[in-house]
């Protein structure tokens, strides 16, 4: 049953992890989530790789760390050219089940490394695509859920950058007022890339019911994260049926149509995830478990690839 599905991973901190860890892509030497052989195994054919300088390294270091990610993408993509390409037009994510290699569709989480927005041509020509304005820190666009600053006006000037040229915006991380402000402002279909239902899971990362509504009234599309913390709050480790529990309450508040998993694997420590997801192999589990619990095969597949392609077909340019 595991290659029914093909998968969509939206969110992936494959460049931090490979340089910061000096994980290896093809033979982990360490626990480590994210291969080749298992993006492979899992039947996933296109992830959402991101760029992700994490707080030490700003703001210092923050430019030369992205510029790193992205040395180290478009090393992969020459390394394993048969296996790999880098999407960034709507006819590289046609006919998926029919493509032997993964498409990568990078994502900027955080918009640090942008140093004013016009800078954010140099990024486009680089293959970026979509951008969450600020992690959980504050920079000078956006705040993050550790903080309460709205939108900036350097931040309205991106997001109008980034409807020009077709860029997507991920609302994961971003504080409540950001949140707002920057949904007001984007003219492509918005997207929260790695964030679950705040109802069911107090955590300030998770989406409260109108924030969730927001994205799906505009044909967005939420992104399941698997980290435990934003899947429970209990004390007891959370398992596939809390996976299910986000989903099914998301499809009871927005329908089907705008669902979808952004792993973040390999963002935390193999433990930090729940036991039946040992790495990105395991991610057709979760379909299964789906059509276990009763979802059609159609309902199962759009959370599982369908609903994320829907929307960068749409906002991916020609
Ligand atoms: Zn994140």
């Amino acid at each position: 049953m595991s290659k029914k599905f093909i998968i969509v991973d939206a969110h992936e901190d494959i460049a931090f992890h490979l340089n910061h860890f000096k994980r290896s892509f093809i033979n982990p030497e360490v626990p480590c989530m994210i291969t080749l052989p298992g993006l492979k195994e899992g039947n996933v054919k296109l992830v959402f790789n991101t760029i992700f300088v994490p707080p030490k390294q700003k703001p210092k270091n923050t430019l030369k760390s992205a510029m790193e990610q992205l040395a180290t993408y478009e090393k992969l993509y020459r390394d394993y050219e048969q296996d790999i390409y880098c999407v960034t037009k709507p006819g590289d994510i046609e006919n998926l089940d029919d493509n032997p290699r993964i498409g990568f569709l990078t994502l900027m989480e955080g918009a640090d490394p942008i140093e004013e927005p016009g800078e954010l041509n140099m990024f486009f020509d680089k293959g970026v695509r979509v951008i969450g304005l600020s992690w959980n820190d504050r920079n000078r666009y956006a705040s993050g859920n550790n903080t309460e600053d709205g939108l900036s006006e350097m931040g309205s000037e991106l997001i109008k950058r980034m409807n020009d040229l077709g860029v997507t915006l991920d609302l994961s991380h971003l504080n409540e007022r950001c949140f707002w402000d920057s949904i007001e402002l984007t003219e492509l279909t918005p997207i929260a890339t790695h964030s679950n239902a705040r109802a069911l899971t107090d955590h300030p990362r998770n989406l409260k019911d109108e924030q969730l509504k927001a994205i799906a009234e505009r044909g967005g599309v939420v992104g399941i994260v698997l980290y435990n913390p934003f899947l429970k709050t209990a004390e007891n480790k959370p398992t596939l049926e809390d996976v299910y529990a986000h989903a099914d309450y998301m499809i009871g508040l927005l329908g089907e149509d705008h669902v979808g998993i952004g792993s973040d694997m390999d963002g935390a420590r193999i433990e930090d995830f729940p036991d039946e997801l040992r790495s990105v192999a395991d991610l057709p589990r979760i379909g299964e478990f789906f059509i276990n619990k009763g979802y059609s095969e159609n309902r199962a597949r759009k959370i599982m690839s369908g609903n994320f392609l829907r929307v960068m077909r749409k906002n991916l340019r020609a």
